[in-house]
């Protein structure tokens, strides 16, 4: 994390580039759209790499992983249907870009990474940029029983099936959002928990993530 915490013009003009570019790829949720033009992408760059931060791309952050496409997070958080105050489990906190996403919407989020050098560096710089999420290191594949029933569920990674104890940790009324398929690409899916043991299941585009590696994954 190398990259000087400056956000001036230049920023916030490819900011609202990056938003043109997602609006005109299809998505429509002014309140999404408007939580990305806010969150300072390039702070998760290595100062080499500004350049490649505002574009419409996954990009290398270490540890074999990737900071996800914002087309890809706006697509997920769009299908979440965040309301102000909703309790998030995310899954994958990677670099915690789509974390600061759901806190921008006013969404109080657990997260959850399970690879120990991604966490200590979102444990630093989040807080350093005044984003506030519960942080946890372990496997999101069980979800966190202690703070169920949450209102949201997001996955940012691949999973090989829906995990049903994810599932049960949803409120009624809630929503799970989960890439699922092999581990070349996925369909996104999302779970409506219509009532205890009644889902609604819609199975979406494909996308292609890292996977979810865990007890209940890969
Ligand atoms: N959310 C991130 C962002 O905003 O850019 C991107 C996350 S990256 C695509 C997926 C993350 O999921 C990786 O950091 C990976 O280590 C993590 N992961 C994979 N399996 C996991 C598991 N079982 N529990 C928690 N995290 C997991």
């Amino acid at each position: 994390m190398a990259y000087k915490f400056v956000d001036n013009y230049r920023e916030k003009g490819a900011r609202k580039r990056l938003v043109e570019v997602l609006k005109k790829k299809g998505i429509e949720d002014e309140q999404v759209l408007a939580a990305i033009g806010k969150v300072p992408r390039h702070y998760f760059f290595d100062e080499t790499f500004w350049n490649q931060s505002y574009k419409d791309i996954a990009f290398p952050i270490g540890e074999g992983q990737t900071i996800s496409q914002p087309y890809t997070v706006a697509y997920q958080t769009e299908l979440l249907h965040i309301k102000k105050g909703d309790k998030v489990l995310e899954i994958g906190t990677g670099c915690g870009y789509q974390t600061c996403v759901l806190l921008e919407l006013g969404a109080k989020v657990y997260t959850i990474e399970r690879q120990e050098k991604l966490y200590e560096r979102t444990i630093q710089v989040l807080p350093y940029m005044g984003y506030k999420p519960e942080f946890f290191l372990g496997d999101g594949s069980k979800g966190i029983a202690k703070h169920q029933p949450y209102d949201k569920i997001i996955v940012t990674a691949g999973a090989p099936f829906v995990p049903d104890i994810l599932l049960q940790q949803l409120s009624i009324g809630g929503i799970l959002v989960i890439p699922v398929g092999d581990e070349q690409t996925q369909k996104m899916v999302t779970v409506l928990k219509v009532a205890e043991n009644d889902y609604e299941k819609i199975v979406l585009d494909t996308f292609r993530f890292v996977p979810l590696v865990g007890d209940r994954a890969w």
